[in-house]
């Protein structure tokens, strides 16, 4: 089991190697982010192991026949008891380490703070989005965060964390128009929905609102939250991602709105920080 310190911000690590495998190093401690192996939103971090070249961070698991399955190739969801749960760092040739060996983990900063930046925006523009899409819903369903109607939820089928940036898409088809959902409305106002949301982006950023991850432990199973204080309330949702510490450190968010066919909305996400 590896210990994750990615949570608390951390980006390097002395660590004991655990396991070697043909081209990957498991370690009791790192402050690597994996990829998630059910939901791939945020790619894995890069650096280096003692020098190596980390090119990919992945999740590890091993039943009870004792073979590690790295990434996609892990046959269970995330969590499975009965499983051992690790964190693997991807090298480009066969390691050099062997287990027992201290090793150096260094993550490469500049990528890991645009992918930060890039997830908290993430969150803030879904949050403007359902904001900004309240009055296109006609029934009662379920609230997202901050109390407006979860469109996110309802309709989001792929998220893609980018550096300084997101990708989002929406699915807007007969399950989500008998929810209430006046699609063709929102289709035909898509202009205008991407000014609420960029002018409450702007809001939000302005407000330097603090940003934190809440963990219930230390291991890469444990369950993880994205915790925001807007002003207009606390947001909190499920993530396993890492984010900037204030809203004010994006500089700038922005989104596109685009309906590449009627059923289907693509929404861009972008960051400008000073740097
Ligand atoms: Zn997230």
């Amino acid at each position: 089991m590896t210990r994750v310190t990615f949570a608390s911000g951390s980006a390097a690590e002395t660590a004991r190697v655990l396991h070697v495998l043909p081209e990957a190093v498991i370690t009791d401690v790192t402050p690597f982010h994996p990829v998630d192996h059910t939901w791939p939103d945020q790619p894995g971090d890069t650096g280096t192991l003692s020098g190596s070249a980390v090119h990919n961070t992945v999740m590890a698991a091993r039943g009870e026949e004792g073979t590690w399955h790295l990434g996609s190739s892990i046959p269970v969801k995330r969590g499975t008891e009965g499983w051992e749960w690790a964190v693997a760092h991807v090298l480009d040739a066969a390691p050099v380490v062997t287990e027992g060996d201290a090793v150096q983990l260094e993550v490469d900063t500049e990528r890991r703070d645009a992918l930060s930046a890039g997830h908290t925006a993430c969150h803030l523009a879904s949050l403007a989005l359902d904001a900004a899409l309240a009055e296109f819903w006609s029934k009662e369903t379920r609230s997202d965060p901050l109390g407006n109607p979860d469109f996110e939820s309802a309709a989001n089928q792929t998220s893609f964390i980018e550096l300084d940036g997101a990708a989002d898409e929406y699915r807007m088809g007969k399950s989500l128009r008998k929810k209430g959902v006046d699609v063709a409305g929102i289709v035909e106002a898509l202009p205008t929905i991407a000014d609420a949301v960029n002018a409450q982006l702007a809001d939000w950023v302005a407000a330097d609102a603090p940003v934190r991850i809440e963990a219930e432990g230390d291991t890469i199973t444990d369950m993880r939250r994205w915790v925001c204080d807007l002003p207009e309330g606390s947001a909190s949702l499920p993530c396993g991602g890492t984010h900037v510490t204030s809203t004010g450190q994006l500089g700038a968010v922005t989104v596109t709105l685009d309906a590449p066919d009627p059923q289907t909305l693509v929404m861009r996400t972008s960051v400008s920080r000073d740097r």
